[in-house]
Formats: structure tokens, C-alpha cells, sequence
């Protein structure tokens, strides 16, 4: 069925672009959502596998500040639809949240699934056309260009809304290849990075019986920032949420050390390392004086050869473990990327400049935040702003397309 011509178009089915169709079906639109993989919303599923977190419960200044240089930028919207507009979302569809010890806000299912099936079933009721295994291919001036199964498309849309994800976990159909497109429409872009990543250590062959352990109750430290929490030993290196948290430090050139202490001062450890038997090993002293065994014992023997002799000495390496990484695990594995649109290619608006009419949302802008429910609130709040001034600009332009009258 051809949409009535004054049709909004959103391309991208993650959960920026699902708001967006949301806001302009709100706002009386008809909506045409393109999705280039055989079903919508796949990274918002995978996302669901280790436990939706969807939001934050935290004061709102708080909250902001984890977006650091695009928290003013991203304020308003925010503003508008924020934690607690999140959990509400989230229970209008039929799924009651709740709150985790850290302040995480999760759907007691902790899975996306029932969410985005309730989700689109609302939707597809209030009129959404969805078309899958679009790929959108180009813009001209007949329009958005598309490569489906039924061969090349295009669509002329009244407003779009693009909400084409960042550019990590590919296979998801966030592929970046967007980037192209809109640098031949004068789009001005930031390179992608990789964000809340893992990062490459070559370990020795003593690691492997290790590979796949937690590290628990230790402190991520990258230059000024420390962050408690855990870390996972794998074959390819160090990942997990404690390094996520400051991996944007990181891959920004501060060195990764792990404090395997964070609960003892200096001064105690030191304490706990004096006056040990003449003789005694260096792995007997970390087990029997400070009880360290398993992936932290290894750690430690790994990352700290030559082990100093001095207690004091001892100690400080024990605080601040120096990592050996080579490098961030590639963009492709990582849960989030920075780069992409900056504030100052689109308006308040979130329209593209140069392309009047094309409004963009969620991970494709250039902003970033930690893991911790940020990065899906503010992929719902962009997504909500941009629908909802498409839907403006789209009224606006149809004042002014409208004959004058006498
Ligand atoms: C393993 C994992 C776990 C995560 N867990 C969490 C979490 O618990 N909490 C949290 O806040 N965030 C989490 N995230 C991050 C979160 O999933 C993303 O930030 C969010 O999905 C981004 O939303 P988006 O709508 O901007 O883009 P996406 O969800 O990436 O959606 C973009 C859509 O556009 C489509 N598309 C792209 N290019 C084209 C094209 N050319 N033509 C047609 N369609 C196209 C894609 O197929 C995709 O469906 C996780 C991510 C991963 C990988």
C-alpha cells in the first residue's frame, strides 16, 4: 500500500528511531519506518541478553554529567524525557522495572523482547508501516534511494527522521556505512571510535587457566579516574563493565591500572606486607599475608615482575597494577562509539543543516556516555526530540505550502 503523500519517513528500527515514529504518529503523521535487517530493533535485543538496563536512578545533575562535553548539548532532551520518563515508557508497555543495588534500572524480565514485542504491537495499531530488508543506499533528488529484495526504491517523504545507529556489532545492521552518505551531502562528520570497550593484552601462558575469570572487588584507575568494579580476564585481553567505565580514558592515552586493594590504604597494605619470614616467596607472601589467590593472584604475578622487595614498594604496585594493553579491542566489538554527527552539523532541533527536513537521533550523533542505562535513555530522548520537531517542521511547511488564502 503507497503511504498518503504527506508521509514522515524514519529510517532505522533501533530503539532513537522507534521514539521518533512514535512522536510523529503522536503527532498525527503517517509513518513509513525503513529497517535494513529482516526485523527491527536487533542491537536493543542483544542488548537484552545480558540484562536490559535501560536507565539510571540518580539526581538529574548527576545523570547529565556522565554525558560530560555533549551534557549541555543533550540537556534539553533529556529534560524532557529522562529517567524517570524512561521507566514510565518502559511500564506503559506492560513491563514493571526495577532498581539494582548500583542504581541500574532494569525491566523485571531483564529482557528486550517483551518490551519491543508490546512496543511495535502499539505501533503497528496506531498505524506504522514497517518495511524490512531496506537498505537505504543514497539520497537524490528524487528522493531516499533504497536497495530491497524488489530492487531499487525511492521514497519522497514530507520529513525523515534518520536514526541509523553508530558503528559497532555490524552484523546487528549498525554498520556506520550512513557516514558515506551524508559526507556527499556536506554533512560534516567526526571519525568513529570505539567506546565502552574492551582493550588487546598478550598474555604469558600462565594466564590461560584464567581466561574467562571475574575479577572482582578491585578499582579501575586510568590517570585521575577510578572506578570500582569488575573486569574479566579473556584470551584476547581485559574487558567487562569495571574497564568499560573508563575506557573512553583510555583510548584517550592514559595507562589502565587495577588496584587489587581498593578496601586497604597504603599504609595498611604496607602494614600487612612487613616483617614477613626471611626467605618466604613472593607468591606465598601475597597469599598468606593478603589471602590472594585465583585471577587476582595471577594478575598480580603477572603484571608486577620484578616484584619489588621493599613492603612499601610492594604495596604501591599492588594499588596501582599496570596493565600491559597494546590497544583497544576493535571498533566492531565494542557496545557503544563515540563520533558521528557533531551539535554543529545539526540545529536545536536535531535537523541536519544542509539537509532541511532530514532530522537524525540516538548513537549516530557525536556524544558518549558509560554503560549504566545512559547510552538507551538518551537514544529515547533524542529520538522523542527529533520526532517530535519533524513533526513540527512537517506542520510548518505545510502552513506554508497551503495557497494563500484571501
Ligand atoms: C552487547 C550490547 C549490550 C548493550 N546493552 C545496553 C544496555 O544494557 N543499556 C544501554 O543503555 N545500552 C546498551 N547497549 C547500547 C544500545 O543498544 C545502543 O546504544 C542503542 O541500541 C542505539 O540505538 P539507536 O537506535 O541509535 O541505534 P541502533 O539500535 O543501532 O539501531 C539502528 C538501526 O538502523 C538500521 N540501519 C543502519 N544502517 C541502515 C541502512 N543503511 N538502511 C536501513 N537500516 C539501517 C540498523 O539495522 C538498526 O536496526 C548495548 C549494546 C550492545 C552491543
Amino acid at each position: 500500500m503507497m503511504p498518503d503523500a504527506a508521509y514522515a519517513l524514519v529510517i532505522g528500527a533501533g530503539p532513537a528511531g522507534l521514539m521518533a515514529a512514535d512522536a510523529l504518529l503522536q503527532a498525527g503523521l503517517s509513518v513509513v519506518m525503513i529497517e535494513g535487517k529482516p526485523s527491527p530493533a536487533r542491537k536493543f535485543l542483544m542488548a537484552g541478553k545480558s540484562g536490559l538496563n535501560i536507565t539510571k536512578d540518580e539526581g538529574f545533575d548527576t545523570f547529565l554529567a556522565q554525558y560530560t562535553d555533549a551534557a549541555e548539548w543533550l540537556r534539553p532532551m533529556l529534560t524532557a524525557f529522562g529517567p524517570e520518563q524512561v521507566k514510565d515508557w518502559a511500564i506503559r508497555h506492560g513491563q514493571q522495572v526495577f532498581t539494582g543495588s548500583s542504581g541500574r534500572v532494569f525491566p523485571k524480565s531483564l529482557k528486550s523482547s517483551p518490551l519491543l514485542r508490546a512496543w511495535l504491537q502499539d505501533l503497528g495499531h496506531r498505524g506504522l508501516e514497517l518495511r524490512t530488508r531496506w537498505r537505504w543506499a543514497g539520497l537524490g533528488d528524487d528522493g531516499f534511494r533504497f536497495d530491497t529484495p524488489d530492487g531499487p526504491q525511492t521514497l519522497s517523504p514530507k520529513v525523515t527522521v534518520l536514526a541509523l545507529g553508530g558503528a559497532s556489532w555490524a552484523r546487528l545492521g549498525s554498520d556506520g556505512t550512513w557516514a558515506d552518505i551524508l559526507a556527499r551531502h556536506d554533512v560534516p562528520l567526526t571519525p568513529f571510535q570505539p567506546a565502552n570497550m574492551g582493550f588487546c593484552v598478550d598474555w604469558s601462558p600462565y594466564m590461560a587457566a584464567h581466561f574467562g575469570a571475574p575479577l572482582k572487588s578491585i578499582a579501575l584507575i586510568a590517570g585521575k579516574h577510578s572506578h570500582r568494579g569488575e573486569a574479566v580476564i579473556s584470551r584476547r585481553g581485559i574487558e567487562g563493565g569495571g574497564i568499560y567505565a573508563v575506557s573512553r580514558h583510555i583510548r584517550d592515552g592514559a595507562a589502565l591500572g587495577i588496584d587489587l586493594f581498593p578496601n586497604m590504604d597504603l599504609a595498611q597494605l604496607t602494614a600487612r606486607l612487613s616483617n614477613r619470614p626471611k626467605g618466604e616467596s613472593t607468591t606465598n607472601t601475597l597469599r598468606k599475608a593478603l589471602k590472594l589467590s585465583g585471577a587476582r593472584l595471577a594478575l598480580a604475578l603477572e603484571c608486577a615482575r620484578p616484584f619489588p622487595t621493599d613492603p612499601q614498594a610492594r604495596a604501591r604496585t599492588l594499588k596501582q597494577l599496570t596493565i600491559p594493553i597494546t590497544g583497544p579491542r576493535p571498533m566492531d566489538e565494542a557496545i557503544s562509539t563515540a563520533g558521528g554527527i557533531p551539535q554543529a552539523a545539526i540545529t536545536d532541533d536535531l535537523m541536519l543543516r544542509t539537509l532541511p527536513g532530514v532530522f537524525v537521533a540516538g548513537e549516530m550523533l557525536d556524544w558518549e556516555a558509560p554503560t549504566g542505562g545512559y547510552l538507551m535513555t538518551a537514544c529515547l530522548a533524542t529520538g522523542l526530540w527529533a520526532g517530535r520537531k519533524a513533526a513540527e517542521w512537517s506542520d510548518h511547511k505545510s502552513g506554508q505550502d497551503k495557497p494563500a488564502t484571501a
